[in-house]
């Protein structure tokens, strides 16, 4: 297949199976399935939850899910634009884990709507799934001008937007008509500039610190961005951005790629004399997320380690257990902002070293 018409793709494939099979009402059968009679609160509605909710379920454990958004799926359903992936397809999972019996508590936030001491007594573990929520700064002057917004937010908004939603909590961001600059070279930068075409952007500008081959975005991501006109400013690193009330311009400088640091990834060394400007009317910060433990995690003596995430190892004596031994933890907030399938799998995973510490 490669050498006449490219690639197989696995994926699709996968894709329409499962659609398929929903559409002709195929559901999980776990009618054999005995209930141990054990409970585990689970913290996050995002995949790593989802995922350890699915597997506790099909092994007879009753999971509860706590999260304090109004619909489950994390960033899946909240960050990734719809264009990206379909919100009817988490709504479809909701729905097939609840006929499995999985309860799903939203609106409710632990550690101001419910205690984890509540959690910790009514159930016998408890997983935390609560993903990565504090945004990487630039450090640079002008951040916090008037017409430079955060990533998350800009498109969380603009999915409420899309979606009909109703929330006073996510003010829409309308970048329609203005030149945008969006800085960061991951997915959630691709998912800013390729929102900002969609909403009727006049020009839209990445700019990134590294080069194409060392940007963390998805290969497919940026071709689909270039396809929809996004101009690419590679090697270029923000030093500040200008304006007097509002944004005006980004000053930029040129950089190489120095030596290796410790994690093996070149690092960007500023060119003396490079320096240029970019008009704009709007900034996009998109540096990415760093783990945000709450402060009753010393409470519990749930341990971090020097980044904030939550440590768990797959090869603990039972597969993601905390410091804590009744609590379990998995997806971004143990590994730091990575993927879906990461998450899903830790989580999966921290279901079965639950089911081990159970003895179920
Ligand atoms: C814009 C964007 C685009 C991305 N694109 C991709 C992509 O294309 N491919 C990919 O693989 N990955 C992508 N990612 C990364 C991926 O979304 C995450 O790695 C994944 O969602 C992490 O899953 P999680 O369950 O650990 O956390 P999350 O998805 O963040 O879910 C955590 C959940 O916990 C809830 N929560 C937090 N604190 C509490 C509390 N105290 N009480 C109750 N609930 C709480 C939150 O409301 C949230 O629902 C993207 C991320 C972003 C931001």
């Amino acid at each position: 297949m490669n050498d006449g018409f490219g690639a197989i793709t696995i994926g699709s494939v996968e894709k329409y199976i499962t659609d398929e099979a929903f559409n002709q009402g195929w559901m999980p059968d776990i009618s054999t399935v005995e209930s141990t009679g054990k409970r585990v609160a689970v913290v996050g509605a995002g995949p790593a939850g989802l995922g350890c909710a699915d597997v506790l379920v099909r092994n007879g454990v009753k999971a509860v899910v706590f999260d304090r958004y109004s619909e489950v799926g994390g960033l899946l359903t909240f960050g990734i634009p719809p264009f990206k992936l379909e919100k009817r397809i988490v709504l479809k999972r909701r729905e097939v884990m609840e006929e499995l019996g999985v309860e799903f508590i939203l609106n409710t936030e632990v550690g101001h709507d419910i205690q984890m001491s509540d959690l910790l007594h009514d159930f016998d573990a408890v997983f935390l799934g609560m993903g990565t929520y504090t945004y990487m700064k630039g450090g640079f002057p002008g951040e916090t001008l008037t017409g430079v917004h955060e990533a998350l937010p800009y498109l969380i908004a603009n999915n409420h937007k899309v979606e009909s939603w109703e929330s006073d909590d996510w003010p829409y961001i309308d970048l329609a008509d203005q030149n945008v600059v969006v800085l960061g070279g991951g997915d959630t930068a691709m998912d800013c500039v390729r929102t900002a075409v969609r909403q009727g952007a006049n020009r839209v500008t990445c700019v990134y610190r590294r080069d194409e081959e060392n940007m963390p975005g998805s290969r497919r991501e940026v071709w689909h961005a270039k396809e929809e006109s996004v101009r690419f400013l590679w090697n270029r690193q923000p030093i500040e951005i200008l304006g007097d009330s509002k944004v005006r311009e980004v000053r930029v400088v040129e950089t190489q790629l120095g030596a290796p640091d410790a994690r093996g990834r070149q690092q960007p060394q500023p060119v003396p004399g490079s320096e240029q400007l970019i008009p704009c009317d709007s900034v996009i910060i998109a540096f990415g997320f760093r783990p945000s433990p709450p402060d009753w995690f010393a409470d519990y003596s749930i341990e971090v380690d020097s980044f904030l995430r939550v440590k768990a190892q797959h090869d603990s004596a039972y597969s993601f257990q905390t410091s804590n031994p009744k609590v379990f933890s998995g997806g971004d907030m143990v590994r730091g902002a990575d993927l879906v399938v990461t998450a899903v799998f830790e989580g999966r995973e921290a279901a079965n070293g639950i089911i081990d510490y159970l003895e179920v």
